[in-house]
């Protein structure tokens, strides 16, 4: 391999969503992908159910030999003539929370997707209510590029899998997403992980990234990589996890976090690392860690998340309150009713999670209080959740005026 394609390998080109509803196979999904489980932490063991976002890499790989679908593969080794196989890509697969309560998690993860695959189980109605919430969701995100996996197909035959295909169809069609491709998988028994690797490279390219505007990523994740008991003078500095918008980030270069804790915070990039180890150059895409001099205090328990990294002075100033179009979600299965004025509502700009008062609403307009300053753009989308008895909803999206 040469140097240039290894060093293409070290970094994820794309994020991927793993999205859909609850027990549907997501975590299965991602494990048959890439190897990883990724609800290790132990209060996801214990209820069962993923609660915070996940990541995992896989390289996709072909055969060089062999043709057709069958021929794509994480393996090294074509599993059909033996042949040792060419990487094409690394991608960094994201598994969302598919429990109810947990739509902010879901929604804060959506703002890094490049592309998605829709987990939807074979073996129930089509969609299920979370099936429903995650697309918009995707769709608030600007997330076009989609991937169907009909899962647990080992659970149905051949008449339900059929009637569930095409409940499948409509619920696509409806929402826009006719062209996505449908893939009949089973992640227990591994059947089909070659077709749907072949789908994900043909309907997620990775975009052309613009690598000349100034930096500008957002995090996801933060850590105090430090264990208990290390001597003040061993102290390794803030850690900060999240992926870059556009612009490349170098080790050395300074860089604004902003809103900040009251104010911005200047500091700069001591290192920076993938899943793979340390990097010399990070490119938007798959998800980074930015190594800092910061007290860990501050970074500590994903403190940071929500914050955005940028080349200092270019960031708009920080807002308090948000004057948005608003766009009611109309394809959602649960009827949620219409904002009012001091109606709290819950704001996910960019991955920052925002509570909010509405000051001020009509049908097609919204005013809202923010409870801690935020940065916005003009035309960016927002995802807005209302109180509902099922917990937090997601309602409607607010286009920045
Ligand atoms: P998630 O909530 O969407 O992440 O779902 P999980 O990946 O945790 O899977 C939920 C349950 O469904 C687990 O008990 C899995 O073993 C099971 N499961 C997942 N995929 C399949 C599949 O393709 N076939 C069958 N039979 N069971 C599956
Ligand atoms: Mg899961
Ligand atoms: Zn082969």
């Amino acid at each position: 391999m040469s140097k240039i394609q290894e060093k293409r390998l070290q970094q994820a080109e794309i994020n991927i969503g793993m999205v859909g509803h609850v027990d549907h196979g997501k975590t299965m999904l991602t494990k048959a992908l890439t190897g990883v489980m990724t609800d290790t932490h132990s209060e996801e063991l214990k209820r069962g159910i993923s609660i915070r976002l996940g990541y995992a890499d896989a390289i996709f790989r072909k055969c060089p030999k062999c043709k057709g679908d069958e021929a794509y593969t994480t393996s090294e080794i074509c599993k059909i003539c033996g042949s040792k196989t060419v990487p094409l890509r690394r991608v960094s697969f994201v598994d969302a929370p598919g429990h109810e309560t947990l739509m902010a998690t879901m929604l804060s993860g959506a703002a890094l997707l490049q592309g998605a695959v829709l987990v939807i189980a074979a073996n129930e109605k089509c969609p299920q209510p979370r099936t429903a919430e995650h697309l918009a969701a995707l769709k608030i995100a600007g997330v076009k590029n989609i991937v169907v996996a009909q899962n647990k197909i080992d659970l149905v035959n051949k008449e339900k899998a059929l009637e569930n295909y095409n409940q499948i169809k409509k619920f696509l069609s409806e929402n826009g997403y006719e062209n996505a491709p449908v893939i009949p998988t089973s992640a227990t028994y591994g059947v089909n992980i070659d077709f749907l690797i072949a789908a994900i490279e043909r309907t997620i390219p990775t975009p052309e990234y613009d690598l000349t505007k100034p930096l500008k990523m957002y995090v996801v994740r933060s850590f105090d990589i430090n264990r208990p008991g290390t001597k003040p003078e061993n102290f390794k500095g803030g850690v900060l996890g999240g992926s870059i918008m556009c612009g490349k980030a170098k080790a050395g270069e300074e860089i604004e976090i902003a809103p900040g804790f009251g104010k911005r915070i200047l500091t700069q990039i001591s290192s920076l690392s993938t899943s793979t180890g340390i990097i010399e150059e990070a490119h938007p895409g798959g998800l980074i860690a930015i190594g800092t001099p910061l007290d860990p205090r501050l970074t500590r328990n994903d403190q940071m998340r929500g914050q955005i990294v940028a080349k200092p002075g270019i960031l708009p100033a920080e807002v308090n309150e948000l004057r948005l179009e608003l766009h009611y979600l109309d394809r959602l299965l649960i009827k949620i009713p219409e904002f009012r004025t001091n109606d709290a509502v819950i704001a996910t700009i960019g991955t920052a999670t925002n509570l909010g008062i509405i000051t001020n609403c009509r049908h097609d307009y919204i005013e809202i209080k923010l409870k801690m300053p935020a940065i916005v753009e003009k035309g960016q989308k927002i995802a807005l959740s209302k109180k509902t008895e099922s917990g937090w909803r997601l309602a409607a999206y607010g286009k920045v005026l």
